[in-house]
């Protein structure tokens, strides 16, 4: 039986790219002979995304359009593709040729080769201005540095998964959602291929440095308990300090040479804050747990399994 893909295509104000991408992404198709579906999904676009891909879908039954409400933001409109997607393989990409489809080819060629569960498409050229480019740097850097697993520089959303991690994917019913680290975080086989990112071909980019920091800290809040715990560091330092100073205040008292009042007020001061820290740093360790709990995540991904 032959094998399908399935397409996911976020789109907020792509109107001027649409044409080009569906005639380069069926080109490509076409190249891999599988059948295939492509999900459209209109991520709440002011322009005419809406009106572009619903007559593309009115004329090929094979392409599903689906208008959101509003915009959600890409990680939301991708969680959308995730949950219509029945493929054996997800090609995620953007919709404004950054990433070229015709990448796809090669992409399915690594899997089936070596036997992979995800492909990430890595860019050796970062062709994003200043910020882009060094932010990007500098968040996967403490994403790395504060996560138990890694996530793979120079890598977005253009990725080939198989079933397995779609499966695995449709299961996680967590609203803060962080594909970048779920997907290296489910485990399973990942490899690479290369290529030079371009430039958007029409438009402007839909990222707003409030969605860029929104999109960071929801990746390592979601990935990492070191925030959490740092509180629980500073709370156990502050302890530590009023311990210090109450002991200069008794000895200070007992050599003499104190103000009346001095000692007792020091030591009451200290007693209150070294109590409030105490129980600060015991709701922030209970909280992080809480937090953990709600998210609901598998707690172990099964490989395989005989008998
Ligand atoms: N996108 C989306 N919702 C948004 C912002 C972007 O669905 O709120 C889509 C957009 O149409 C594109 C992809 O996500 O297909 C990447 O967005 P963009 O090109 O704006 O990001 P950049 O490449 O600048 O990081
Ligand atoms: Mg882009």
């Amino acid at each position: 039986m032959v094998k399908k893909i399935s397409v996911i295509v976020p789109c907020f104000n792509e109107e001027n790219n649409l044409d080009e991408f569906l005639k380069r992404l069926n080109n490509s198709l076409n190249e891999v002979k599988l059948d295939y579906n492509i999900i459209f999904i209109d991520d709440g676009s002011s322009d005419n995304t809406w009106k572009k891909i619903s007559s593309f879908a009115n004329d090929n039954n094979k392409i599903t359009s689906i208008k959101l409400a509003r915009n959600f933001g890409q990680e939301y409109a991708l969680k959308v593709g995730i949950d219509y997607a029945n493929g054996d393989y997800i090609f995620s990409l953007d919709a404004d040729l950054q990433d070229p489809p015709e990448l796809l080819k090669e992409m399915i060629f690594k899997m089936k080769n070596e036997n992979l569960n995800v492909v990430y498409a890595q860019r050796t050229k970062n062709r994003e201005n200043f910020f882009k480019k060094y932010s990007s740097y500098f968040f996967y850097f403490i994403f790395n540095k504060v996560c138990k697993f890694k996530i793979p520089q120079q890598v977005s959303d253009f990725r080939l998964i198989d079933k397995k991690i779609l499966n695995e994917l449709k299961k996680i019913e967590e609203n803060d959602i962080f594909f970048r680290g779920l997907i290296p975080w489910i485990g399973f086989k990942s490899g690479f291929v290369k290529f030079e990112r371009q430039q958007r071909l029409h438009g402007t980019t839909g990222m707003t440095l409030s969605s860029m920091i929104d999109h960071a800290l929801r990746g390592i809040f979601n990935f990492s308990n070191l925030p959490m715990r740092i509180s629980f560091f500073i709370t156990t330092l502050m302890i530590f300090i009023f311990i210090i100073i109450s002991i200069y205040a008794l000895i200070s008292y007992f050599s003499g040479d104190v103000i009346r009042g001095w000692t007792s007020l020091l030591l009451v001061i200290s007693f209150l804050s070294i109590a409030i820290f105490f129980i600060l740093g015991l709701i922030s360790e209970y909280v992080g747990r809480i937090y953990q709990e709600v998210k609901k995540r598998p707690k172990y991904i099964i490989d395989e399994k005989i008998n």
